[in-house]
Formats: C-alpha cells, structure tokens, sequence
C-alpha cells in the first residue's frame, strides 16, 4: 500500500522538532501535526493582557501561546503552537545533575549521563545556547540574597538560547553556516514568555523546524490529532492511519497515512491520547502509559516590591541566573516583560499551612500586620517593573499517574513519595527573605494558595523508558513497546526528575533516540 508520508509527527515542540530534523536529513518524508497557530515574530502579544494572543484556550476563542491545565494535584503550564513550549519558555538550558541520569526507570538502561554526553553538546549547539552577558535587577537581588545565605560561590548566570548580538541589529543565520534564517540581537526586554517579537529568542521554529522545511519537511498548523489505528497488522507493521481535526475553527476532520509515527504532543498532549488509544485503537500500548509523572518539585512565589524607589525588575532576560542552594535545590529569577500584569489576575499571597482555614486566617493577619503594604501590592502601578518571580525547583522524587477522567480529559492519582506540595519550606524561607529586601509579599498562583495544588511548568513522564513493557511504555531508544515504527518524543519519555528546566534534556534525548533511526533505504 501506498502511504502518504514515512513519518507523522504529533506536536512541534521540543523532541517533536528534533524529530522533524533529523529524520528529513535521513530521507524520509515527513508531515509535523500540530494544534496550535504559527506564529510570526510580529504575531506575539505585546503584554499578556492580550488572552486572545497568549493563552490557549480555543473554547473561550483564546488561541495563544500559554496553556493552563488544572489537574487534582497541580496545576500545569505549557506551550502551544508551531515550536511548542519554546514559544513561551523561559529559554534556559541546564544540565542536570548526575542524579538524573542514575535514578528512575531508565536507570538499568545505559550509562546515560555518558552517552547522552554529545547530544547535550549537539542540543546546546542547535539551541544556540550562550552564557546570558548581562546580569539585570532582579538577577541581582538573588545575587545579593545569595550573599546573605553564604552561597555566593553558587550563584551563576544561565546558559540560554538567545542569541546576543549587538542589540536589534538583524545579521545573517550565526548559527547553521547560513542555512538558518536571520537573526537579530536581543534588547533585554524581558518578554520571553509572552513570545519575543525580536527575532532573538532561539524558538524552535528558527533552527530544528526551520532546518527541516528547507529538507521537505511538511508543517501543517491548527489541526489536533485524536485518533491514530494500525492497518493492516496488529503491530503496525503496515503502517497507521492517522485522524486529526481543526483545532480551533469548525469541527473539520482529515486524516494521513505513514509507515511511523512520532508523539510528541508534549506531557498534557502525548498521555491523554495515548491513554485514549489504549482503550481504543491501540491496545497492545503498555498498561504503563499515563505513570511516572513527576514535575521538579517547584513551587513559584511572586514578589512585588512596594518600595517607593523600587528597581525595574521586568528588564533582562526571562531567567538571567540561577542560584544553587543546595545540592537537590535550585532557585531562578523570573520575569515578565513591562506591561505584562495580567498575573496579578491569577495570583494571591500565600501563607505555608496544610489547612485551609489557617491559610486564609493567615492571609487575613497578613492584612492586618501591615495593610498598607498589603494594599500596595494588591493596587501596584508598574506590576511587571515591580514583580520578580521566584521560581525553587527540588530533584527529590515523587510521582503521580495521569487517568483518563470520567468528565475530564484527565485526572491525576498519587503514585509513589509525598505528593507534590505547593509549600516547600525552603521556597518560602527564601521568598521571605526577597519580600523583605523590596518590602514586598510572597503571592502565589490561586490554586496554590487556596487549594495547596503546585504550578507547575515541568510537568514529565507518562510514557517512561524501561526494560520491558511491565515497568514502561518505550525501550531505550524511545520506540513503543507493542508497536512497529513508532515512537515517543518529549517531555513524556523523561524517566527521571531532573530537579532543573528539562527542556535541554528533551532535545538531548530526541536527539538520541534519533541517531538510532537508519537512514532510509532508497532502493
Ligand atoms: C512559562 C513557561 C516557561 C518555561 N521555561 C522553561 C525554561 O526556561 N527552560 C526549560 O527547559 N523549560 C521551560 N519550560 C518547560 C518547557 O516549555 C517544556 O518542558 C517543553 O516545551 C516540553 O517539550 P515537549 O517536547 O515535551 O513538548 P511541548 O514543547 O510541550 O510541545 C508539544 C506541542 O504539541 C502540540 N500538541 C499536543 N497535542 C497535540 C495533538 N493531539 N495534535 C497536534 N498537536 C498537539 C502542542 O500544541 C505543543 O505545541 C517552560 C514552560 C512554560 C509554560
Ligand atoms: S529579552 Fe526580549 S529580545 Fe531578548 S529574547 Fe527575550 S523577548 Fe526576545
């Protein structure tokens, strides 16, 4: 049988871009599905008061880049549209630590953190990763905290992918021998996350995706995949016919055929509709899919100074440093660009109790110790310029099981460890510390505060590499146990916690599993 394509990738983030490179260099043809819009540099919102441009929600007719997802046990963060979450991430880069690679179900695989060696560097290199030049406020007043807390020697700029040429100057492609597209150099607006409309953000559309189209790879936008089958044998040894539908006009539906398929929808995406398939058209997938989900353990505080002299906290980069106060725990600076206050909105101060009755009489002492305070961070002109987001990330592990939800798309189940906690101690030690030194108030997202549910925006795991089927969904090389010529890409296939931003590691093992896929035979 004749089909249409040799590869369908699901979602264009991170591991689905990788694939979409490098599986055009080895020949095949291939056709990237994904569901959000393609948005130019010009497209992105100017502040994130502008829903219809920055959240994703297309039955409120929001058709932006930044989803929310709200789970029984946190809150999720993620990113639609051609490139993923690269359009609204923070763009830093990590390398985890040695833990990573040596805990978790892959552990038994490989000596990862060996092997992974040089697709770390190729991931850095396609990312166009470069050490951040210049430290701004509020990279600052975590340096100044770092020096209260002993930990000065800990403190660093972060690797990210920006590129920094000389500020808003347009050069030719720096990075891929003049196969890329122009770039031009960043002016420290601090907009990263609501989409940098600079053309200085490294997003995944100006090197994997970009790269790939000039091989022949196919993009289409705004269609969700909801249906992938076998013809033919049960393995998929024939080939799949893949269904997809727009995913913000009329109900339209199509489908394509290929020998493979890539899914890469990303955590919120790839679990519910492999949990989906399981019960439909796909049931040799492992009873495994759907477990091991882990976030990092972050908890994410705001801190709006009320100083009448406050710094402008909302110039810089997105995460401009990275402060280690520990060997499991890190702590980054998080900014949004001027203007952007719409998360003032979502968020409330947060008082560290189990209780919720506590928590608000907290809320409520709060207000009387110092209401004037109280007030100014409530009323604040300049929220951006004033607000430094405080984002504690911890490797320690805990997991939970995504289920498919009898009226939701998904639930979660506690798995295995504590359950994840919006109130980490240690986070809000260190929020107290900042709150004092710009006479502010932790705040926190409304789920945290009031339901005790953590944010998170590293949401993995749920498609886990293991050595067989009773542990895992995918082998060592990504490829689906049960089924021929298809895989899993992205941030599901993570089989560890990483205690750091995994978008790094996402990219690095795409690139793996890649390299173990044959070129394509041309007779
Ligand atoms: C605000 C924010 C800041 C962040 N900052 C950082 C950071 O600084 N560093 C870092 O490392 N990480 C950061 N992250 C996390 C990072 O964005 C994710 O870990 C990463 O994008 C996950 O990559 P992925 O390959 O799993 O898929 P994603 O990048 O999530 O992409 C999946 C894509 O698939 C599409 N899709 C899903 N289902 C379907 C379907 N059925 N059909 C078609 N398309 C579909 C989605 O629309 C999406 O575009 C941040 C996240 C957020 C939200
Ligand atoms: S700081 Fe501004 S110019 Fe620089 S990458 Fe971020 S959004 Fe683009």
């Amino acid at each position: 049988m004749n089909l249409d394509y040799d590869y369908v990738i699901i979602g264009s983030g991170f591991g689905g871009s990788v694939s979409a490179l490098r599986l055009s260099e080895k020949g095949y043809k291939v056709l990237v599905i994904e569901k959000g819009k393609w948005f130019k540099d010009k497209d992105f919102p100017k502040t994130n008061w502008n829903l219809k441009k920055w959240l994703w929600e297309p039955r409120a007719n929001l058709h932006g880049i930044f989803k929310m997802t709200f789970l029984n046990h946190v809150t999720v963060l993620s990113g639609v549209g051609v490139g993923g979450g690269s359009l609204t991430y923070a763009n830093t880069l990590p390398i985890p630590k040695t833990d990573f690679f040596k805990t978790g179900s892959w552990a038994s695989l490989s000596d990862w953190e060996s092997d992974l060696k040089p697709f770390y560097s190729t991931a850095h290199k396609m990312l166009g990763a470069a050490t951040n030049p210049k430290l701004y406020e509020s990279d600052l007043l975590i340096k100044d905290l770092a020096k209260d807390i002993g930990k000065e020697a800990h403190f660093e700029a972060t690797k990210v992918a920006v590129y920094f040429g000389e500020a808003g100057k347009k050069v030719p492609d720096p990075y891929f021998n003049g196969k890329g597209p122009d770039r031009t150099g960043c002016v420290f607006c601090g907009a990263c996350m609501t989409g940098c409309r600079y053309n200085a953000k490294n997003t995944l559309d100006k090197n994997y995706l970009y790269l790939a189209q000039q091989l022949g790879a196919e993009i289409i936008a705004e269609k969700e995949v909801f249906d992938v089958s076998v013809i033919g044998n049960k393995d998929g040894s024939g080939g799949y016919k893949i269904d997809y539908k727009s995913s913000i006009g009329r109900n339209s539906k199509a489908s394509v055929t290929a020998k493979g398929v890539i899914f890469s929808g990303g955590v919120v995406g790839t679990v519910p509709l492999l949990l989906k398939l399981k019960a439909s058209s796909l049931p040799n997938l492992s009873d495994a899919v759907g477990k091991n989900i882990r976030t990092n353990n972050e908890s994410l505080l705001l801190i709006t100074s009320t100083d009448k002299n406050s710094k402008d906290y909302s110039k810089g980069i997105a995460i401009g440093s990275i402060l280690h106060t520990d060997e499991n725990s890190h702590l980054e600076p998080v900014r949004y660009g001027e203007g952007s206050s719409f998360t003032k909105a979502m968020t409330m101060p947060t008082i560290h109790n189990k209780f919720a009755l506590f928590r608000l009489l907290g809320i409520l002492g709060l207000f009387f110790k110092a209401p004037s305070r109280f007030f100014k961070t409530i009323f604040s002109k300049n929220y951006a310029q004033r607000t430094t987001i405080l984002l504690f990330m911890q490797t320690l592990d805990s997991t939970l099981q995504i289920k498919l939800g009898k009226f939701t798309k998904m639930k979660t189940v506690k798995e295995s460890g504590p359950k994840p906690s919006a109130f980490i101690p240690e986070a809000m030690e260190l929020g107290k510390k900042v709150a004092k030194k710009v006479k502010g108030i932790p705040y926190a997202n409304f789920t945290d505060a009031l339901l005790g549910t953590p944010t998170t925006a590293h949401i993995l795991g749920g498609a886990v590499m293991a050595e067989d089927t009773s542990k895992g969904v995918i082998d060592k090389h990504n490829k689906v146990f049960g089924y021929k010529n298809m895989l899993v890409c992205d941030g599901s296939m993570i089989s560890a916690n990483p205690g750091v931003n995994p978008s790094l590691s996402i990219t690095a093992i795409s690139e793996h599993a890649m390299s173990y896929i044959e070129i394509k035979k041309t007779y």
